[in-house]
């Protein structure tokens, strides 16, 4: 290298420098604040801690303790929402924002912050960040006080000479705040002021808008956990989405309509809708799939959350997931069928019931929202033909002790046949048919896509075959 490049790269690099501040942070957070004000009106901002369970709508409280008891939604909730008091929407870019919580027994939300007495916990949790509307800010702790939940002032304070001296909390000098800095004020509540009263104290600067991706705060923790459904192929015959009822992402959401006498999960009684999720899905191009949108009976849509298919079933307090664009659909197609079939649908069909098993009916009303010919064929023989175009695929149902997919009733996709083999896509993921499959005709090439001889098809009993054509 010579001696003038050297001095270039060398300058290069101090130019570079600065960004570096930046750097650690490789996303910027956001909510959809527009969605969340049509069930939480009251909204103010979101605060989200990563890697702890801070993570919830702010909301604007006329008077104290509503949000120890409710959520977001003003159902109850256990663990409460984080809210700030006032009469009207406060300015989140103040010199100095109060946020109230519950002294959570379990942890949750504000109780994590008397986790702050641990130097090592402070040590990996020195931020915070809190989202709105009008901007975004991060909060770097720098104090925690502990008091009495009786107090309801003395904690109130800017006097940093004050605070320092009584903080458990040995500070970062870096996130001292400097003269001119605002400030966020963390507190702990508790409905019967008993107890400790933990309060932790930040600096709060706004964050410069950045082009780092986004992460919807209102979508993160589905969108963040592992999902084993996606594009699977069988060298040189198809690609196809293989959806698995049993994806961790989903298998235990409850799929019951409401005021269903039970709560069976997504895992066990799923196959219907996932069967149909995966003709549709690979059939019609991604971009179509939130079509489904304007069949919905429910003003939002299609939504869900970790507790069930139906956000009702919600006992937590999550914000629930809004399918809106192609990738959600493509991710989550499986439940946006199912919320469907349990009769979220202008067509007044209900294919889940308090009953035993998913009704098909609903079959027909999906596939005319995307233009799909649903046809029924006698027999698998007269299916075959159809099975070769790639135009076509087959919804179908396998039936009683001698098919090797299972022992009761089974719904799944016939995707291609070959000369040689009929593919199909199974919803259930399963690593080996075991018992079930003693002559052992069913090969699996990756869970959820199976290959059977044509010679051997005939043992599956595939039944009640639906032709979906597009
Ligand atoms: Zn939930």
């Amino acid at each position: 290298m010579t001696k003038r490049r050297l001095v270039a790269l060398l300058l290069a690099c101090l130019l570079a420098l600065p960004s570096f501040a930046h750097a650690r942070k490789e996303v910027q957070y956001a909510a959809d604040f527009e969605y969340m004000r049509y069930f939480a009106p009251n909204v103010v901002g979101w605060l989200f801690q990563p890697d702890t369970t801070i993570d919830s709508p702010v909301m604007l409280a006329r008077e104290g303790y509503f949000y120890l008891r409710n959520g977001f939604d003003g159902r109850y909730s256990a663990r409460g929402s984080v809210y700030m008091l006032g009469d009207e929407m406060p300015d989140l870019s103040a010199p100095l924002v109060v946020l109230h919580g519950k002294n959570d027994m379990n942890n949750r939300l504000f109780g994590s912050l008397s986790e702050y007495r641990e130097a090592e916990y402070y040590r990996r949790h020195p931020s915070l960040f809190l989202i709105s509307p009008e901007g975004n800010y991060q909060l770097d702790i720098f104090a925690g006080v502990k008091t009495r939940h009786k107090d309801h002032d003395s904690w109130m304070t800017t006097d940093l000479a004050a605070v320092l001296e009584n903080s458990f909390i040995a500070p970062d000098p870096a996130l001292l705040p400097e003269e001119g800095d605002a400030w966020a004020i963390l507190t702990t509540e508790d409905a019967k002021q008993e107890g400790s009263r933990f309060v932790i104290y930040a600096r709060k600067r706004p964050m410069p808008p950045s082009d780092a991706p986004v992460v919807w705060l209102n979508h993160q923790g589905l969108d963040a956990s592992k999902s084993v459904s996606g594009y699977a192929t069988a060298e040189g015959v198809g690609t196809w989405m293989v959806y698995g009822q049993n994806d961790p992402l989903w298998d235990r959401m409850i799929f019951e309509v409401a005021g269903s006498s039970r709560k069976r999960p997504f895992g066990d009684g799923g196959c219907g809708p996932t069967s149909i999720a995966m003709a549709i899905a690979n059939l019609v191009p991604a971009e179509k799939l939130p079509l489904l949108n304007d069949y919905a009976t429910q003003p939002l849509g299609y939504v869900f959350c970790p507790c069930g298919i139906d956000d009702r079933w919600c006992d937590v307090g999550h914000v629930p997931y809004q399918l809106k664009t192609p990738e959600d659909f493509l991710r989550y197609f499986p439940l946006a069928v199912g919320s469907f079939a349990m009769g979220n649908n202008t067509f007044g069909v209900q294919g889940r019931r308090d009953s035993y098993g998913t009704n098909m009916s609903y079959l027909e009303s999906i596939c005319s929202v995307y233009g799909i010919s649903v046809r029924s064929a006698r027999s698998l023989e007269e299916a075959l033909p159809y099975l070769r175009r790639k135009d076509t695929m087959a919804v179908c149902c396998v039936t009683g002790t001698y098919t090797p997919f299972t022992r009761t009733s089974h719904f799944m996709v016939l995707a291609q046949v070959t000369d040689e083999h009929i593919y199909v896509l199974d919803p259930l993921r399963r690593d080996t048919y075991g018992e079930q499959d003693p002559r052992g005709i069913v090969e699996i090439i990756t869970p959820g896509l199976v290959r059977v001889r044509l010679e051997d098809a005939h043992l599956c009993h595939f039944t009640s075959i639906n032709l979906l054509t597009y």
